[in-house]
């Protein structure tokens, strides 16, 4: 890929149409139609590309948005579902059939499916936590087909060594997916590093604006061919109006990202200098156990970091009720700064010593730093901290 990111994420995929416009158009149609039954066929059974129906995929403004996607990875190819969980479902269908292993953290639904519900269709999977990591070797050398990550991870911001993981993994004839919807494309590439597949919620960076709803997968053409069956089936494709809004809010990824990374950056030092503050867990800060990783294999520290508030979890609540600029709400990524406390939201179904085992501390504050002026966000968190 001979060309930068930022001239990826606004050129890569456009197609123009007979109006010369810069920007792919909305293709806002279910089915395409065809002069002649041999021009059907040839687009039916491959030996042309071509639109055909879109639930299949085959639509210009989908096809259109999923060559952005490869490029924003480096990818052979992508494919785009009308969620992340919809793009991780697929990906545990195709190829995790041998059995998952799951190392760390992960985001709540993706651990519902692999504790509670991949086990009902008999797929084998194993949730690698703490201490318990140090057995990756033995687990995937018993026959595992895929290990799983996030880096960095929700809310703890733990970093996982993207290359070394795959060495071990690929040692096994295993394949390796990460989950790269927290660092972002701009932050982080782990196919560069050795992962095999990437999904995506485009739900949070790459939609970026709160107001859309999208997932992708991204990897080697021979990875993503079988998956496709599996989506056209499923029924899980993205819908063509959300494919043209998320295109158009990839083509400000790189802006947007670099501008919260510095943001997260004087946010989390500023909260490290607060003496109502026990700790702040960012990458980007020299004191953090993950930073030495972080710095090697990301560009970035990214916009999400958590800090612990002194005195316990009712002076944390405290904390998030007061905020004014730091809405109360899940998700991340948004223009618009958010705060969540995991013990109330995202970890509130695990009993306290699941969250223990996780160093998750009922004081913790999840921060989601928008693009709001850096000196404002620091004011309202210094108001509420008191
Ligand atoms: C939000 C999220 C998901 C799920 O994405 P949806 O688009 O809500 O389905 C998966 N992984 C991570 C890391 C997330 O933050």
């Amino acid at each position: 890929m001979s060309e930068g990111l930022a001239t990826r994420c606004v050129h890569a995929g456009e197609i123009d149409d007979a109006h010369g416009s810069p920007n792919t158009p909305l293709y806002n149609t279910t089915t395409f139609k065809f002069p002649s039954t041999a021009d059907l066929l040839d687009v039916v059974d491959g030996r042309k590309p071509g639109s055909l129906y879109t639930r299949y995929g085959l639509n210009p403004t989908i096809a259109s948005l999923e060559a952005k996607l490869a490029a924003l990875e480096g990818a052979g190819a992508a494919w785009a579902f009308c969620s992340g969980m919809a793009a991780e479902t697929a990906l545990f269908l195709t190829h995790g059939r041998k059995g998952i292993v799951c190392i760390g953290d992960a985001y709540g639904g993706t651990l519902e499916l692999l504790a509670a519900q991949l086990p009902l269709l008999g797929i084998p999977t194993h949730l690698l936590l703490g201490n318990d990591i140090g057995r990756l070797d033995e687990v995937v050398s018993a026959g595992v087909g895929l290990v799983f990550f996030e880096t960095p991870t929700n809310p703890t911001l733990e970093i996982f060594d993207i290359h070394a993981i795959a060495s071990l993994a690929h040692a096994h004839g295993a394949l390796v997916a990460v989950d790269n919807t927290f660092a972002s494309p701009v932050n982080q590439q782990p196919l560069a590093l050795g992962a095999d597949l990437v999904v995506h919620s485009c739900t949070k960076y790459l939609g970026g604006h709160s107001d859309l709803t999208a997932g992708a997968m991204m990897g080697a053409k021979e990875l993503l061919a079988p998956v496709w069956n599996w989506r056209k089936n499923l029924g899980t494709t993205i819908a063509p109006e959300i494919a043209a809004l998320l295109a158009r809010s990839i083509r400000t990824l790189p802006v947007r990202v670099q501008r919260q990374n510095a943001t997260a950056q004087a946010v989390a030092a500023a909260m490290a200098r607060h003496a109502r503050v026990a700790q702040v867990l960012y990458p980007g800060l020299s004191g953090f156990p993950g930073h030495a990783l972080a710095k090697k294999q990301m560009s970035g520290f990214g916009g999400m970091l958590t800090i612990e508030v002194r005195g316990g979890g009712e002076a944390a609540t405290r904390v998030a009720d007061r905020l004014k600029l730091f809405a109360l709400a899940p998700s991340l990524g948004g223009a618009e700064s958010l705060v969540t406390q995991p013990c109330t939201t995202t970890h509130h179904g695990l009993p306290p010593e699941e969250r223990a085992r996780r160093g998750i501390s009922d004081a913790m504050l999840r921060l989601s730093v928008g693009l709001e002026d850096a000196e404002d966000l620091i004011a309202d968190l210094n108001q509420a901290l008191g």
